[in-house]
C-alpha cells in the first residue's frame, strides 16, 4: 500500500505589506507662505506707524480725510 500524499492546504498569504501612506504626492504636503512686500511706514498726516503693502505712507484713515490730496 502507498501511503497517500499529504498535502498541505496552507493558503498562500502574500507577504508584502503596501503602505498606502508611504507614496503621499508632495500635493498634500503643507507649503510654505509666500512673503508679502509688506513694509513698515509711518504715517505722515497722523503719525501712525503700521505695516503695508501700498506705495503710500498714509493710512487709510489718512486717505479717507483727503490728506493725501494737500499739497
Ligand atoms: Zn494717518
Amino acid at each position: 500500500m502507498t501511503p497517500p500524499n499529504h498535502t498541505k492546504g496552507q493558503p498562500v498569504q502574500c507577504a508584502c505589506m503596501t503602505d498606502a501612506f508611504a507614496a503621499l504626492p508632495p500635493e498634500l504636503r503643507p507649503r510654505p507662505k509666500k512673503k508679502s512686500s509688506l513694509r513698515k511706514v509711518t504715517c505722515p498726516g497722523c503719525g501712525l506707524v503700521y505695516w503695508t503693502n501700498r506705495e503710500t505712507d498714509l493710512c487709510m484713515e489718512c486717505e479717507k480725510k483727503g490728506l493725501a490730496a494737500r499739497t
